[in-house]
């Protein structure tokens, strides 16, 4: 009999299991991993660089979370980045903070962090594991797996989400917890970049702008804002200000874009006229380019709109000059995909938290289940706050399970 079995060796699972060796080592632990090694994830974090925390205080995280953020003040006030930094210097993993709040191991090594984890943890491993079927019983549960029956107290249920894994793997975790009755709310992939309707501007790729402000609106009309960074891409756009937002995307939603710093277009019209006149020899595009719009950006939604480039403003038509400052303070994409699992970051879905008791990770359905990491409905923006949910909801699992 196991005092724990942890289901999963990613972030959370492996986290999990390293502070139990640490603060509960009496403890009896099996780690059940699905696939033939662990981490899988962890290494690929962060560009292989694992981004594993971010370097503020836990009121700043919650927003970090979406509407969700504010119900998980339980788990993200009881471990801090500091913790995290802390935990992994007594396991000679050295931290950097980067300038934007980003924190790796001074190694830059994703490698490092996966190996400190899997050092730490006293536990046993069991690889290329399938769970055939769980049985809960009063006092204990009872796993059927592909290695046999294995028998534990509690469970941490540390699968992780549907995001970038392989063609090849059957994500069943949700099933499973289905079957014994649990809500999944519907996943869709989370930290991606949307597919969009007819995207014109592959010719802009690499071209990025600070601090945009990005409007999504909802097919009823409905408005959420936005601000962050934004790249264009071969394909369509990138970016923390896309593709922290892409929880919130639903098909047929637009998302407009202000790259000037007029909020009404008639002041922008009125504003540009006045630069018409006090320089009555420039091009239109040189005109614009006073605004601080990349020429390419400019070059390209001229020619969309069969500007000649080379107009003396004067000569261009007052339709096409409105037309091309629309653009300018609203340029519009509509979604047509939500993303490609495959290149998912995060999984926007998964244990719905009705059934979580968010104070100490445990399972409202069974006293013996707990939950950590991207398997939960949860998901962060980039920066570091995905990891941090995973390590940060295990350790409170653990600490509320065998404290
Ligand atoms: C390319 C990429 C880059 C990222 N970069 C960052 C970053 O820099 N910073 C950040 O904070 N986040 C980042 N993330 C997100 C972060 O990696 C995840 O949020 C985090 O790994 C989630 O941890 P987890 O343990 O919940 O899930 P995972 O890490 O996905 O681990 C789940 C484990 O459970 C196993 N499993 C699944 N089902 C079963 C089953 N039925 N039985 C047994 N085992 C099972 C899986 O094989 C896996 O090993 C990135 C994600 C990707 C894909």
């Amino acid at each position: 009999m196991y005092d724990l079995i942890i289901i999963g060796a990613g972030a959370a699972g492996l986290f999990a299991s390293a502070y139990a060796s640490k603060y509960y080592p009496e403890r009896k632990i099996l780690v059940i991993e699905k696939t033939g090694r662990a981490g899988t994830k962890l290494l690929a974090s962060g560009s292989g660089q694992c981004n594993f925390t971010h370097a503020a205080p836990p009121a700043e995280y919650l927003p970090h979370y979406g509407k969700k953020g504010k119900s998980l003040k339980s788990v993200l006030y009881h471990t801090d980045y500091q913790f995290l930094i802390d935990f992994f210097e007594q396991l000679g993993v050295d931290s950097w903070i980067r300038e934007d709040g980003k924190v790796f191991p001074r190694s830059l090594k994703a490698f490092d962090v996966l190996n400190a984890l899997i050092g730490a943890s006293r536990g046993r491993f069991i690889y290329n594991t399938k769970i055939n079927g769980i049985s809960v019983f009063d006092k204990y549960v009872e796993i059927d797996s592909s290695q046999g029956m294995f028998q534990a107290r509690n469970v941490l249920w540390a699968c992780g989400g549907k995001s970038a894994l392989g063609d090849a793997f059957d994500y069943d975790a949700y099933r499973l917890l289905e079957a014994l009755g649990y809500r999944i709310v519907e996943p869709k992939p989370a930290l991606i970049s949307p597919q969009l309707l007819q995207y014109k501007y592959a010719c802009l790729a690499g071209i990025s702008f600070t601090d945009i402000s990005m409007t999504l609106i909802k097919n009823q009309g409905k408005k959420s804002f936005y601000r962050g960074d934004l790249l264009f891409t071969h394909t369509g756009l990138s970016g923390p200000v896309v593709i922290d937002a892409a929880r919130d995307f639903e098909l047929g939603d637009r998302l407009r874009f202000n790259l000037v710093g007029f909020n009404n277009l008639d002041r922008l019209y009125e504003d540009f006229v006045l630069k018409m006149k006090n320089n009555p020899q420039k091009t239109i595009k040189n005109l614009l380019l006073s605004y601080d719009i990349p020429e390419a950006v400019i070059v390209a939604l001229m020619s969309e709109l069969s500007i000649d480039r080379q107009l003396n403003s004067h000569n261009v038509r007052k339709d096409k000059l409105r037309a091309l400052l629309e653009r300018l303070i609203g340029l519009e994409f509509e979604i047509k995909g939500l993303g490609d699992w495959r290149k998912a970051m995060a999984t926007c879905g998964g244990v719905d938290l009705r059934d979580i008791n968010l104070k100490n990770m445990r399972s409202r359905l069974h006293s013996s289940f707990y939950f950590a990491g991207e398997i939960v409905d949860v998901d962060g923006d980039t920066g570091g706050y995905n990891i941090h949910f995973a390590m940060g909801s295990g350790r409170l699992a653990l600490d509320g399970m065998l404290g």
